[in-house]
């Protein structure tokens, strides 16, 4: 057992008090430290709509994103969600995804991913497509919703796993200055979704290599690539005039309607993409602590 940065023991990332078990030579828990005492601050914190990425370190968001993955434990009888979410390589994939964000960004950086990932993982809470969390005695547990009932297993994990790693490799500069600079990335991805076929592109290397499992579903990845292509906000009024569609079904309260086996498919990536969406620029709503204005 190394001793941790902080002269405690390190620990495996599921929470528990056990050595982590992966090789030393595959595994980098010597670069992840985590005080007992904060872990339940995080794990508090994650199921709420207070939550503020200022108020954690780079290490405590991964343990952020660890709980959020680990909340899938719950939907694991859908295989091979389960299977997926507890390899022993997480920890492994997801510090090796935070390398892949860029440090000298200001605002597309680690700590912008992990605040997506928790904003997905708090609206998937508030439509009940996630089991409540529990805080102690008490339980948070929102009223069941009919959009709770359209998401699937590997939805939710699919939209937590893509909010991770949708920013990946962010060079700080948007599609149009990469387009107008005649950047070797936009002649690459024909000045369309530039950034986003970016991210898309480097993400799946990462998972390639690091959570082989995820990386060769099909399923899984069509929906990953669909959801963060959808960060793209020049594609932003078409998907605000399905939503307007959607709402119109939805309202109906018709479980035909909202279930109709031709179209339940496309609702589910809809929504996905819509979820991810709200998460990805939802700091103009959020409480003051974690508003546009800190992220300045
Ligand atoms: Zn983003």
């Amino acid at each position: 057992m190394q001793p941790g940065a902080r002269g405690q023991a390190q620990r495996c990332v599921r929470f528990s008090s056990e050595p982590c078990q992966i090789k030393p030579a595959n595994c980098f828990c010597r670069d992840f430290s985590i005080p007992d005492d904060r872990k339940d601050v995080v794990t508090r914190a994650i199921g709420t709509w207070a939550f503020s990425a200022h108020d954690f370190n780079d290490d405590e968001l991964l343990l952020a994103a660890v709980a959020s993955l680990s909340r899938q434990d719950s939907c694991s009888s859908s295989a091979p969600i389960g299977t997926y979410a507890f390899a022993e390589q997480l920890l492994t994939f997801l510090l090796a995804t935070r390398k892949a964000y860029n440090f000298f960004v200001k605002y597309h950086n680690f700590r912008h991913a992990c605040d997506v990932l928790q904003a997905v993982f708090y609206f998937l809470l508030q439509i009940r497509a996630l089991p409540p969390v529990m805080h102690g005695d008490a339980i948070s547990d929102p009223p069941s919703t009919c959009l709770g009932q359209v998401l699937q297993p590997i939805h939710t994990f699919s939209l937590i796993v893509s909010a991770l790693g949708h920013d990946v490799g962010h060079p700080g500069v948007n599609n149009l200055f990469l387009e107008t600079m005649g950047a070797p990335l936009a002649l690459l991805y024909n000045d369309r979704s530039i950034l986003e076929s970016f991210h898309c592109a480097a993400y799946s290397q990462i998972l390639r290599r690091y959570w082989a499992a995820v990386a060769a579903d099909k399923a899984c990845r069509k929906l990953m690539i669909n959801i963060i292509l959808a960060t793209d906000m020049s594609h932003h009024n078409q998907y605000m005039s399905k939503l307007a569609a959607l709402d119109e079904i939805v309202a109906s309260r018709d479980p035909a309607s909202i279930f109709d086996e031709k179209h339940v498919q496309e609702r589910r990536e809809l929504l996905c993409c819509l979820l991810i969406k709200g998460a990805d620029i939802c700091n103009v709503v959020s409480p003051p602590a974690n508003s546009m204005a800190s992220w300045c």
